[in-house]
């Protein structure tokens, strides 16, 4: 136990603890639009086109890092366009990418005259290979996902919901589409050093997913996920640590593992939540007094604002403060 204390105090452990907490925060916040857009594998795509780009940092010797991300990100709008063209044979065009990526990095790495194992640390993460620089290129790039995510969530979240609506409200939706590709693209290349680029996609996805067994609401959905995240790459990496005492072991497949450990444990509680909440309604009907406008309101009550929704004649009132409000026109009434 000691020594494993020595392990955690020693600075390439110090680095890959710091590059695990921020992939794990930036990882499952892009996820959360690709999960909600119904494009879960989208990571995983950009992680097989990715490898090309490391396998040219080990042929040029430059940074495997600037090569993957100018790459991921390359591939990533390319992606995207073919997605929103909606081509009847799009999945082909995107499954020729993706085995063209992997294949062309594995090659190129021969090539370059390095070895598998030296790939396998980006295939799949590695936790004694992260240099300072690595860390402090995964902090700044996953610093600016985070807050792009967090910042922009009501335009990327009407975005991702309905497009025709965010159309309607004019947005544009080609632009915030094209914006989540390339944070999807530099989440994966944040995550190639700690989870790998074959696995990246797990942690894009299971933190989300599990965090959607909780909560109803798109904010703490997103929250609680990067929060799943955090702990899942953090703790995933420490496990690995640990077991490396006895056997080598990659970081990516643990985490990848505790991640999913933690969406078994949260499918039975989402289970039970909804079926509770399925035996709350219908909500029974009180009649008040006529509706009562007030002026001021300082909130947007919507589908997912966290707020009950109760159905009243042919409009929805929202439980807040103890009251129930209804959207009118532009104002809200109170009842
Ligand atoms: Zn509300
Ligand atoms: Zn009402
Ligand atoms: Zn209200
Ligand atoms: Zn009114």
């Amino acid at each position: 136990m000691s020594d494993y204390l020595d392990l955690l105090g020693l600075p390439f452990m110090q680095r890959a603890i710091l590059a695990a907490l921020f992939t794990g925060l930036a990882a499952p916040a892009v996820g959360t639009y690709l999960v909600q857009r119904r494009l879960a594998l989208m990571g995983d795509g950009i992680g097989h086109v990715a490898v090309t780009g490391v396998a040219i940092g080990l042929l040029t010797g430059t940074s495997p890092t600037w090569t993957a991300v100018v790459v991921a990100v390359i591939g990533a709008v390319v992606i995207e366009v073919i997605r929103e063209r909606g081509h009847a044979n799009g999945d082909v065009a995107l499954a020729l990418l993706f085995y063209g990526g992997l294949a062309g990095g594995v090659l190129i790495t021969g090539l370059a005259g390095q070895s598998g194992a030296r790939l396998q640390t980006y295939l799949f993460g590695s936790i004694v290979t992260v240099s300072v620089s690595d860390v402090i290129v995964t902090m700044v790039l996953a610093a600016v996902v985070v807050l792009v995510c967090v910042g922009l969530a009501p335009q990327l979240f009407a975005v991702a919901q309905d497009q025709e609506f965010a159309r309607v409200a004019g947005l544009n939706i080609r632009a915030y589409n094209l914006l989540v590709a390339v944070l999807a693209a530099v989440s994966v290349t944040v995550a190639m050093r700690t989870v790998g680029l074959l696995l990246v996609s797990a942690l894009m996805v299971v933190p989300v997913a599990t965090a959607q067994q909780l909560s109803r609401s798109f904010r703490t959905t997103l929250t609680a996920a990067m929060v799943l995240g955090t702990i899942a790459s953090v703790g995933g990496l420490l496990l690995s640590a640990y077991a490396s005492g006895h056997a080598r072991v990659a970081p990516g497949p643990t985490i990848v593992l505790l991640a999913l450990a933690g969406f078994v444990v949260a499918w039975p509680l989402g289970v039970w939540l909804r079926s509770r909440r399925r035996l709350q309604r219908p909500f029974p009907v009180v009649e008040t007094a006529a509706h009562q406008e007030i002026d001021q309101h300082p909130h947007d009550h919507g589908e997912d604002c966290g707020h009950v929704g109760v159905p009243h004649g042919d409009h929805v009132d929202y439980v807040h403060d103890g009251h129930r409000h209804a959207p009118h026109g532009r104002h809200y009434d109170e009842h």
